[in-house]
């Protein structure tokens, strides 16, 4: 990771409504709220670190960033602007959900110099986005996702989830082939993870989940139709059309800096890892102040290293690794790299360790055994 560069985060937590399944910061709002939910957020980035590195990637997530007005969109980006060189090519990313958006509203985004979407699909069957607690249905999504392309931006993500409720290997199947024939220059595919202090957590008993067999297939399916779509599976969860990578999403695996603005946002900025408060309230009161920060050590930089490095399919450099920890992985952990690499699992050589696509799927297990 080039360490020359710096991303930026700005984390907009309004939803028109909470998902079932979700233990994101994010909550339905008013007008008022937003209003000045986007004066602490322009307090806080007008007072962050000056820093003469160029940015070159920026990712509006939420929540719902969509939902922001774009008079606020055109604040915040005044305020980025005046505070930080951001490069010509700067990759910018603005998350949004089907139905929260207009043409209008996408044409000024765009002329303001955002260049990519990440769209909240997560199912082409409207029986299961309703069992999610999704506000659209498919048909909405593809209108969002046309009024998105009239407005130039054609740098589009969109998000999947398998393993969800009333899911048959069947319907993933079809809205992987639906999604694919729309031919967005990122998909992702997520597994869903039933959240302690969800609705799905509370109802977990009687949720009609697809079996561990079935979620291992729709995963081995994902890598199958996406791999013979031309997309690379580059991340455990996320794959992309040749040169349409997430620049942003790699900073965080390959622990390139990056400052986050908002409310529970995080920062890695010069070896420190800062968080905001979750609390909006405190956050409205004092934007400027951290919840924690913390000197990373060595050996918590270690374990990042590989963590983050491994879910890449770039995985990790075991010299790099060698020079930077003081440790050998290659012949302290010479049986179990040798055992996983036997199960095809993973790849191992002086210049890279790296997971095979069966090697994601079971990456927590093997990273239990190296850490
Ligand atoms: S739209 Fe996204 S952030 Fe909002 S509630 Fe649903 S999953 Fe959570």
């Amino acid at each position: 990771m080039n360490k020359d560069t710096l991303g930026l985060y700005l984390h907009i937590p309004f939803c028109v409504q909470k998902c079932r399944y979700c233990d994101f910061c994010s909550f339905a709002s008013s007008e008022a709220q937003r209003e000045a939910y986007t004066e602490a957020l322009l307090s806080e980035i007008l007072h962050a670190p000056e820093d003469m590195r160029e940015v070159n990637s920026i990712f509006f997530g939420g929540g719902t960033p969509s939902l922001l007005s774009e008079n606020a969109f055109s604040r915040i980006f005044s305020a980025l602007q005046k505070r930080y060189k951001i490069s010509r090519d700067a990759e910018i990313t603005v998350e949004m959900n089907p139905g929260t958006v207009t043409g209008e509203k996408l044409s000024a985004l765009q002329s303001l110099g955002v260049n990519r979407v990440s769209m909240g699909l997560q199912s082409s069957h409207n029986e299961e986005l309703s069992a999610l607690g999704r506000i659209h249905t498919y048909e909405q999504f593809l209108d969002s996702l046309s009024l998105v392309l009239a407005s130039g931006i054609e740098n589009v993500n969109i998000d999947l989830m398998y393993a969800i409720p009333h899911q048959s290997v069947q319907s993933f199947k079809e809205t992987l082939a639906r999604v694919i024939a729309l031919a967005p220059s990122h998909i992702s595919a997520y597994s869903l993870i039933i959240e302690e202090g969800t609705p799905f957590f509370r109802e977990r008993e009687s949720l009609s989940l697809p079996s561990e067999e079935e979620e291992a297939e729709m995963y081995a399916l994902a890598c199958e139709m996406l791999g013979g779509a031309g997309y690379r599976h580059y991340e455990i969860s996320n794959y992309a059309k040749e040169g349409c990578l997430c620049r942003h999403n790699l900073r965080y695996w390959q622990g390139g800096d990056y400052l986050g603005f908002g409310l529970a946002a995080h920062s890695l900025y010069r070896g420190e890892r800062m968080a905001n408060t979750e609390d909006f309230l405190a956050y409205l009161k004092d934007p400027l102040s951290y919840e924690s920060r913390e000197k990373r050590d060595s050996a918590a930089e270690a374990e990042e290293y590989l963590m983050l490095g491994l879910r890449t399919s770039f995985g990790i450099s075991p010299t790099e690794y060698r020079a930077r920890f003081g440790r050998d992985l290659l012949v302290e952990k010479k049986e179990a790299l040798s055992l996983f690499s036997k199960h095809g699992l993973l790849s191992a050589s002086e210049e890279r360790l790296c997971l095979t696509q069966k090697g994601f799927y079971l990456s927590n297990t093997i990273l239990c055994e190296l850490l």
